[in-house]
Parts: C-alpha cells; sequence; structure tokens
C-alpha cells in the first residue's frame, strides 16, 4: 500500500530516498513485514516513558535468522542505520530510533528446544520473557529471570539489556542465565555460538560481548538459557523497620540464617507503600501501624513448606528480638502471597498520579547500601526542601530505584528541570561508593553522558575499539550507549 504517510515515512523521515532499499527488502523478507505507515510505527518511535521519540523510515519484521541476516546486508550496503527493538521496555532510551530503520524481533518467537536433561531451552530473540517462564514450568522446570515487564518484554532485550529484576539475589542478572548465543553482525555474518555447555574454554568468551551491548554490536537472534529445579515451597513476609540500617542488619541476618533459600530481599519506603496504597487498585497496607521502612522477603525451597515457614519464621523471631524489625506480615495463603508482591510490583507504575519523579537506577557494594540511602536522602533534601524521595527496589542486590517525587506544590516542568542536578548530587555520591550509575537498565541514550563521566577512561576506549571492530559503518543502533 503506498501512502502519503508511506512516501514521507512515519514521523517526516522521508522514505522516497530509500525506495530502491525498501524494494529489495520487500523482496528479500515479504512485503508484509517492511512497514512504513506512520500508524504501524508510532508506538515503536517513544520509548516506554514518553520520554524520548524519534524517527525511521520502515519497520522491519523478519522471520528468521536469515532473513535478519539478509536486512542487515542491505541496510549496510545502503547505508542505513538499524535500531533493533524487542519490547520496547527499556527504561534507557536504547530502542528508540534516530532516523534509520527498526529491525523488531517479534516473529523470532519459537521455542526451538528444550532438553530437561540439559536443563537448557534454546529460544528466539523474540520470545515473551513469560511465555519462556510458561515454557519452563511445562517440564517442572524454573526459568528464573522475572521483571514486572515480563508480559511484554523478550528474552533479546532482556539479553541486550542485561535485564536484572527480583531473582538476582539468588540466580544471578541474564547475563548469568545464559550458555550461548546466536547473533547477526552488522555486516550480516551470523555468529553460531549457540552451545549449551556449562564448560567450554576455547577462547575469548564473545557472547558475553553481546549481552549487555545494548544492540550496538550485533542483533541477538536466539539463545540457550539455563533451567533451574522448580522451588517446591515458598515463604513470604513483608516487614517493616525503623529504616535502611536495620533492614541491612535484617539482610546480613537472613543471608546467614537462610543460606541459599535467600531469593528476594526487596526494600520499599513507606512513601512508595502508601503511594500503592493510594493508588494501585486492589492494593493496602496489610499492617495496622503506619512504619518507616519496610522489606519484603521471600524463601524457594525444594523441601516441605512447612520446613521453609520454620526457617522464615524462626530468623523472623529472632530479628524481632535484635529489633531489626517492628512489624512483620507472612503470607499464609498463596493469595496472600500474591498480595505482598503486589505492593512491591506496583511501585513504579504508582509513583505517576504523584506528578514528575526523577528516577535514578544504582547500586553500591550491599554494605553501603544503608549508608547510600541515608546520604543520597539527606544530600537531595538538602538540594530541594519538600522534596519526596521514594527510595525502593534490589537492597540485597545493592541495586536500589533511587526515585525522586516532585515536591507536592511544585510543577512538573520546574522539578524535570532540575534533573541534571540530582543526577549529578546522586552519581557522585554512588560514585564515592564504588557503586554504578547504572545498575540494570543500561545506558542507551539517557546516560551516555554519565558514562563519559564515570567509567574508567581505558574501559572507554576499548569499549570504542571494539565498537569500531565490529561495527566500523556505525550501522547498529548508532548514538547509543558510547
Ligand atoms: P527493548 O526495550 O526493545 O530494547 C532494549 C535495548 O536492547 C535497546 O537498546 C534495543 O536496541 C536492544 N535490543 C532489543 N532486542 C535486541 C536484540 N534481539 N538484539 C540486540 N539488541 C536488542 N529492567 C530490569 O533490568 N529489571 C527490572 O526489574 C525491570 N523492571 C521493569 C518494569 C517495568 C514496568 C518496565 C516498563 C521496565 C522494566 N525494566 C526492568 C526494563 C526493561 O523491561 C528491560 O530492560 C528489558 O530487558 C527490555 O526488554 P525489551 O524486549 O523490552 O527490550
Ligand atoms: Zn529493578
Amino acid at each position: 500500500m503506498t501512502t502519503l504517510t508511506a512516501e514521507r515515512g512515519a514521523s517526516g523521515t522521508d522514505s522516497r530516498d530509500h525506495v530502491p532499499l525498501l524494494d529489495a527488502l520487500r523482496d528479500a523478507i515479504g512485503a508484509a513485514y517492511v512497514l512504513t505507515d506512520a500508524q504501524d510505527l508510532a508506538t515503536r518511535l517513544v520509548e516506554d516513558r514518553g520520554l524520548r521519540s524519534g524517527t525511521a523510515i520502515a519497520l522491519l519484521r523478519p522471520g528468521s535468522t536469515e532473513e535478519v541476516a539478509t536486512c542487515l546486508r542491505l541496510c549496510q550496503t545502503a547505508k542505513v542505520p538499524v535500531t533493533p527493538q524487542g519490547g520496547n521496555t527499556g527504561l534507557a532510551g536504547g530502542g528508540v530510533p534516530d532516523g534509520g530503520i527498526i529491525l523488531t524481533t517479534d516473529r523470532l518467537n519459537r521455542i526451538r528446544q528444550v532438553d530437561p536433561t540439559n536443563a537448557t531451552m534454546t529460544v528466539e530473540a523474540g520470545c515473551i520473557l513469560a511465555n519462556i517462564q510458561a515454557a519452563a514450568d511445562e517440564v517442572d522446570a524454573l526459568f528464573p529471570l522475572s521483571l514486572a515487564s515480563e508480559g511484554s518484554c523478550q528474552i533479546g532485550g532482556n539479553l541486550s539489556t542485561n535485564a536484572g529484576g527480583t531473582a538476582v539475589l539468588r540466580y544471578g542478572n541474564t547475563r548469568d542465565l545464559v550458555l550461548g548465543v546466536e547473533v547477526v553482525l552488522p555486516d550480516g555474518r551470523v555468529l553460531n555460538d549457540l552451545n549449551g555447555l556449562r564448560k567450554n574454554n576455547t577462547g575469548y568468551d564473545l557472547k558475553n560481548l553481546f549481552i549487555g551491548a545494548e544492540g550496538t554490536l550485533g542483533i541477538i537472534t536466539a539463545a540457550v538459557i539455563k533451567l533451574f529445579p522448580k522451588p517446591t515451597a515458598r515463604a513470604t513476609a513483608l516487614v517493616a523497620c525503623t529504616g535502611p540500617d536495620p533492614a541491612l542488619a535484617l539482610y546480613a541476618r537472613m543471608r546467614s540464617q537462610t543460606a541459599d533459600t535467600l531469593s528476594t530481599f526487596e526494600y520499599i519506603d513507606r512513601l512508595g507503600l502508601q503511594m500503592v496504597v493510594d493508588h494501585a487498585p486492589g492494593c493496602s497496607d496489610p499492617m495496622v501501624e503506619v512504619h518507616p521502612a519496610y522489606c519484603l522477603i521471600e524463601l524457594t525451597g525444594n523441601g516441605a513448606q512447612a520446613d521453609l515457614d520454620a526457617r522464615l519464621e524462626g530468623a523472623l523471631e529472632a530479628a524481632f528480638e535484635a529489633e531489626e524489625i517492628i512489624d512483620a506480615v507472612i503470607g499464609a495463603s498463596e493469595a496472600q502471597k500474591d498480595a505482598l508482591w503486589a505492593l512491591r510490583e506496583n511501585l513504579s507504575e504508582a509513583q505517576k498520579p504523584e506528578g514528575a519523579s526523577i528516577k535514578h537506577d544504582v547500586s553500591v557494594p550491599v554494605s553501603r547500601v544503608a549508608d547510600f540511602i541515608k546520604v543520597a536522602t539527606q544530600a537531595c533534601m538538602d538540594h530541594m526542601p519538600g522534596l519526596r524521595p521514594c527510595p525502593f527496589g534490589h537492597f540485597g542486590d545493592g541495586n536500589l530505584h533511587f526515585n525522586l517525587s516532585r515536591p507536592v506544590d511544585m510543577a512538573d516542568a520546574d522539578f524535570l528541570a532540575e534533573y541534571g542536578a540530582f543526577n549529578r548530587i546522586v552519581h557522585d555520591i554512588v560514585h564515592e561508593m564504588g557503586g554504578s550509575f547504572s545498575a540494570e537498565h543500561g545506558i542507551g541514550t539517557f546516560k551516555r553522558a554519565e558514562l563519559r563521566r564515570y567509567k574508567d577512561p581505558v574501559a572507554l576506549e576499548l569499549m570504542e575499539q571494539l565498537k569500531a571492530v565490529l561495527d566500523p559503518g556505525q550501522m547498529l543502533n548508532p548514538g547509543k550507549v558510547l
């Protein structure tokens, strides 16, 4: 179909300059999968929170690794850059195109192989994370990666951002859950490193170059991921404490008293819990009293439920005695456990009705996480009295979403004008503590300047050299990360 928007391209990018390329792409993957209509591109041009938007000539939907390779080859010849996209749930602007072509992996959605004995699954990049979890469940196994966006993010996006989530404490980041990858390089060559080996010392570990590269070095088309024994029991509690210091003491206790059954230790400030109670449908405060801070704790295991419950209760009793916690609610049924989880899962969404917020995704050594919350909160309050800090997140990984909601009576725009100033305050403290200004969401476009500021200069130089070797023509996701 030729329409005015097709000729002009979506968002004003003129696709008439690229007629031969678009024709060749249609021949290669089918006209139905080369979309140029503005309506088809609209949601692909904007990042999840609407903070940044871009332009593109077309959206490609190849259906196989070979088709991805052909697309990249044709685009390279025509010198038209390509932005890979999965579920477009990334929070760093990495999937927003800046002209050129968007290539989505949504049709690469097959589970190629499940090998329960090897405890692996070979999945294509466009498989939605929740579908992979369900496929693992079908063979009585667990794929532990878990994020609030799991119903729409894709495994290719998870790999490309080295996503974290709520089970890192026990199972690691996405990087730790991958054994092999298949990648199409910018010039169309296919790197087949799709092995399911737990031991393989045959030179450089190339797969880890592409994991976390945010689509700047190659397009991941498939991966071999690890499966784990499915837990038969989980014990879940929300506990209240007087602040970050007792929360850290509690974390250390849980580590030592519950050993490797501890799979979640998440922190929620009172303001965050209040926002969830106020704005998330069906969520209520499970405690009678109001407390300064909360931790969501979950143990999972393969023994009897009663044993796990006893282990959790024993640790919490000791924590009460040591005055690390002042209140606790233990989920007595699966529904109650889910209700406790909902308090954490709705946190990001519940901040939206409270007006603009300035977000930080930072990590420090776990031993410094309480200090970080105290020091950064004070520094930000000093900068703007009336500010509403809302730190929450993966306390047990040393990773906090240190979000700042605007003062109640301040205009959103006036508050957002301080984004850079708050970034500097928070990231300097993080840096001072030996931490990272980007723990799990990546660099994309949002944090490029921070990368220049904080990354070791030799590391930056090596990253640039690697980019030049793999993508000399700057064909893949230009303007992202570096
Ligand atoms: P996209 O957003 O489409 O892409 C992300 C980046 O990867 C882009 O740079 C893109 O170019 C590149 N890319 C995508 N697919 C490929 C591919 N096949 N090959 C090469 N490059 C590719 N993240 C966390 O880490 N932990 C969380 O707890 C978490 N919670 C979230 C909760 C919500 C409600 C939302 C909206 C997001 C959350 N995120 C979280 C961020 C996001 O979901 C993750 O970054 C996710 O891994 C992105 O997957 P995606 O398929 O949406 O990727
Ligand atoms: Zn997170």
